[in-house]
């Protein structure tokens, strides 16, 4: 009966906070702005409060439509594209921009001792999880893509301005960080505009600026990565903060009864199986959440905890294929379990 009580009290909570803007709205005086563009191979939501809600939202649709004609190798043209087209050729000169990406994810390559790989590419294209006709490739080819796969062949010159793939037939590839980027520069065209409290989501990184209209903190739900979306296994309670979530629900295919996803392991050429099939990273940067929930999502628990934990101001939730949720320490007061499943169980203890 509580419980039943609970998850009605949870179910509304959600609704007034995800799904029809805020309660506090018609306290705070106007509706939001809203907006919901495809884009990056995804829904983006966003949600936008106060006088210059209207123009910031217009300029960061622009921004994100470029920064996805920048960045994808979905599509023809684009700096990255061009990167990809010269390796093992020559340096090409890219925008400040575009290095800036390509360095950070680099940075994150070598944190996580390539975990995270930004020249993942030639695997992601082998699987060809985006495409119409996802296969799984033979161990050889696996093998031989795997050599090119080496984060450490991508040399980037801030002095010339240019990058280079060393190796001929490498890729890079944003698409575990582009979405984070593209978060971090809708939050600075907000402020510019002057706005004040705002809500993006790029499907499931979900950046937020200051408080809900009403002064509280926004409230993200977690989703379940095994139930029906909008399923959610707890809540967080945050502001200023990206919320950044990686897991093996998101984009999979299924061979022979197999679950093949979108999150390879660049050590083994096939989809990671660390033992998650959820991660969730809160930062105050979301490119930096971004690259962290793919990277831990490879790394698994042991090694992903180990490296959030050396960062500051980083906090994650893990989930395991135990149906187990383990969160960092600094999270515990943020956190609140909400499973209506009854299938996870939250470990306080880590
Ligand atoms: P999503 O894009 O679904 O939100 P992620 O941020 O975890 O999820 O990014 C997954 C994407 O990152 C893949 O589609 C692929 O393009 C790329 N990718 C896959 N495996 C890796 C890896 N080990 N390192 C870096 N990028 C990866
Ligand atoms: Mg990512």
């Amino acid at each position: 009966m509580r419980r039943t009580i609970f998850g009605f009290v949870v179910i509304v909570l959600f609704q007034a906070i995800l799904l029809s803007g805020c309660t506090g709205d018609a306290a705070a005086g106007q509706p939001p702005v809203e907006e919901e563009d495809f884009m990056m191979g995804t829904v983006i939501t966003q949600k936008v409060y106060g006088a210059g809600a209207a123009d910031a939202v217009k300029e960061v649709s622009a921004k994100l439509k470029d920064i996805e004609s920048r960045m994808t190798i979905n599509q023809p043209g684009g700096e990255v594209n061009r990167l990809n087209a010269a390796a093992g050729k020559e340096a090409v000169v890219l925008s400040g921009e575009t290095l800036g990406v390509l360095e950070t994810a680099v940075r994150y390559s070598e944190l996580s001792s390539g975990a995270f790989d930004v020249t993942i590419g030639p695997l992601v294209k082998a699987w060809g999880v985006f495409t119409d006709q996802p296969r799984v490739p033979e161990k050889g080819e696996l093998e031989r893509l795997m050599k090119l796969t080496d984060y450490r062949r991508l040399k980037i010159d801030r002095g010339h301005s240019s990058a280079q793939l060393e190796i001929e037939g490498q890729i890079a590839d944003l698409g575990g960080i582009a979405k984070g980027h593209a978060g971090d520069e809708a939050i600075a065209i907000y402020r510019k505009h002057g706005v004040k409290s705002a809500y993006i989501n790029l499907g499931g990184n979900v950046v937020v600026l200051g408080k809900k209209p009403d002064g509280t903190p926004w409230r993200i739900g977690i989703q379940n990565p095994r139930g029906p979306s909008q399923s959610y296994l707890g809540i967080v309670t945050v502001e200023d903060k990206a919320v950044v979530s990686s897991g093996d629900y998101e984009r999979y295919f299924e061979k022979d009864g197999v679950r093949y996803h979108h999150i390879l392991d660049p050590k083994t050429g096939y989809p990671a199986s660390s033992g998650l099939i959820g991660t969730s990273i809160i930062a105050d940067v979301s490119m930096d959440a971004d690259a962290l929930s793919t990277a831990t999502f490879v790394l698994g628990l042991e090694k992903g905890m180990k490296l959030v934990n050396s960062l500051q101001g980083v906090e994650a939730i893990f989930v395991t294929e135990e149906k187990e949720i383990y969160v960092t320490e600094g999270l515990k007061g943020n956190f609140k379990f909400t499973d209506q499943s009854g299938e996870f169980r939250y470990v306080e203890k880590s």
